[in-house]
């Protein structure tokens, strides 16, 4: 057990509620858990689906959060491969069966029975929060805990969905949206040896862009972005981040051949395509979702190794409510991260 048996916490208490920040008994681990003792936690888009309750599982009270990283506190009596002082980090997939048809094969991410951190069970906007042994992530001494809790999630998200892409080196790769995950979405390209183009409307953020890595960089506002993509060749992907129907629409006439348009970032409005402008490439819309704990550390090495850190404002637990209504109004330059 900890110093003291309490804990100060951020919960949501009923849908549509505000953050409540709450004194509460530590939790203890199950025999298949660890508890961890959060460094950092940081705040995403998705943690509106605790807020307001559009899961179909959540029970409230609920603690959010899954970008959470921290040091292992205690560990449950079946754990056999994490110890006590290690670091590590729980992003979304918050564990799976191992029996399901899907983990048979091999695709905990479809498990029947997949958890999520911060929505089936509390997640890290908390002093501590305990975690499936399958849901954990080692992670690197070279991070911060507070640049590495958005690897967790828009880390992950952009990285699995370009390293899965059938993008090689020195293809043309798009990303559209300089935000929370398109800033980190073009590192990862950059540093992946794509030749990279960042769409965005206005030029604001064309300087940042460049700076992050882009090669070019396309005023979404002053050209039509599927033009310019095609005048370079043709894009084998375009990574939309942003969550609007018309911009994913606005670049699938931009795929080269065999093109992909994955969106990680999702619209509240259904997404139309021609299917001309698809057959033409034999291209396609597709989307991708975060990963497993071991495409969490896989992200999180490679973010080490090639330098790739997010933008970030942190901020204090008891100030969770301020950072959540600053990144949903994105006025956060990129992730907002709370910091027990
Ligand atoms: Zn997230
Ligand atoms: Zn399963």
């Amino acid at each position: 057990m900890s110093e003291s048996d309490t804990m100060r916490a951020v919960e949501v208490p009923e849908a549509g509620a505000d953050f409540d920040v709450v004194e509460k008994p530590v939790p203890e681990p199950d025999a298949d858990e660890v508890r961890i003792s959060v460094e950092a936690c940081g705040v995403c888009h998705s943690d509106e689906m605790t807020k307001e309750g559009v899961y179909p599982r959540i029970e409230f009270p609920r603690v959010p959060g899954h970008e959470v990283v921290g040091r292992i506190d205690a560990v449950g009596e079946d754990v056999e491969e994490w110890e006590a002082g290690e670091r590590v980090g729980v992003g979304w997939h918050g564990g799976h069966c191992f029996t399901c048809d899907a983990c048979r094969r091999g695709d905990f991410i479809n498990c029947e029975h997949a958890e999520v951190t911060g929505l089936d069970f509390d997640g890290g906007y908390a002093e501590y929060t305990v975690a499936p042994h399958e849901a954990l992530a080692a992670v690197p001494d070279e991070l911060d805990a507070a640049d590495a809790a958005p690897l967790l999630c828009a880390g992950i998200t952009t990285f699995n969905a370009l390293r899965n892409s059938d993008a090689r080196p020195g293809d043309l790769v798009a990303v559209q949206g300089v935000g929370g995950l398109g800033h980190l979405g073009i590192q990862y390209a950059h540093a992946a040896g794509f030749e990279v183009v960042a769409l965005s409307r206005g030029t604001e953020k064309k300087e940042r862009a460049l700076a992050l890595g882009a090669d070019h960089y396309v005023d979404t506002e002053a050209t039509a972005a599927a033009e310019e993509l095609q005048e370079l060749g043709g894009a084998s992907v375009v990574l939309a981040t942003a969550p609007s129907a018309p911009a994913i629409e606005s670049v699938v006439g931009g795929l080269g051949a065999d093109g992909e348009v994955i969106a990680v970032g999702i619209p509240g409005e259904p997404v139309g395509v021609h299917a001309g402008a698809l057959v033409g490439v034999r291209g396609s819309v597709s989307g991708w979702a975060s990963g497993t704990a071991r495409d969490s550390q896989d992200t999180l090495e490679f973010s080490a190794l090639r330098d790739v850190t997010p933008e970030i404002e942190t901020f204090d637990l008891g100030d969770a409510q301020d950072a959540y209504e600053k990144m949903l109004a994105s006025e956060v330059r990129f992730r907002a991260v709370l910091e027990p």
